[in-house]
């Protein structure tokens, strides 16, 4: 007892950014730039592009911490459930919180995909495919310009 999570408090903070959401493209570009958001985040997060693969900055990235949504910040999924999945695109096999995100039917380019948008603020992430790892069996594909990742501190 006595010893608090250094983590508790990350979780929720996206609750207070959300009266500051963008509501325009200009907005919402802004608000990205100001994130240090990769040129193409508005095109993915908004209109649901696709970054190119292997370009992205989370692909080959395996530090500890969270990935948040680089909109809204909200929390999306956490180191421990990334994997390499050698698609070119950062990989997960579990959402940190199963409100986190929403699956929408995606019926676009002539396949059918299950895209997965932030329940917060519905940016685009990425499509979520039953052919990922134990235990769940998923692979989230997601856009490195969807994601913004916050280190995990290691305190004594
Ligand atoms: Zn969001």
């Amino acid at each position: 007892m006595g010893r608090v999570s250094a983590r508790l408090g990350i979780f929720h903070f996206h609750q207070l950014l959300l009266m500051k959401l963008p509501d325009n493209s200009a907005e919402w570009r802004a608000h990205l730039a100001a994130k240090d958001a990769e040129p193409v985040a508005y095109e993915v997060t908004r209109h649901a592009a696709t970054e190119r693969p292997f370009t992205g900055r989370y692909e080959s990235h395996w530090d500890k911490g969270i990935y948040r949504c680089i909109c809204c910040d909200n929390t999306l999924f956490t180191s421990e459930t990334k994997f390499d999945a050698g698609c070119g695109w950062p990989s997960f096999y579990q959402a940190s919180d199963q409100a986190a995100i929403e699956e929408r039917v995606d019926r676009a380019h002539g396949m059918l995909r299950t895209e997965t948008v932030c329940s917060v603020c519905k940016a685009h992430l990425g499509h979520v495919f039953p052919d990922g790892p134990a235990p769940t069996g998923l692979r989230y594909c997601m856009n490195s310009a969807a994601l913004s990742f916050v280190p995990q501190e290691d305190k004594p």
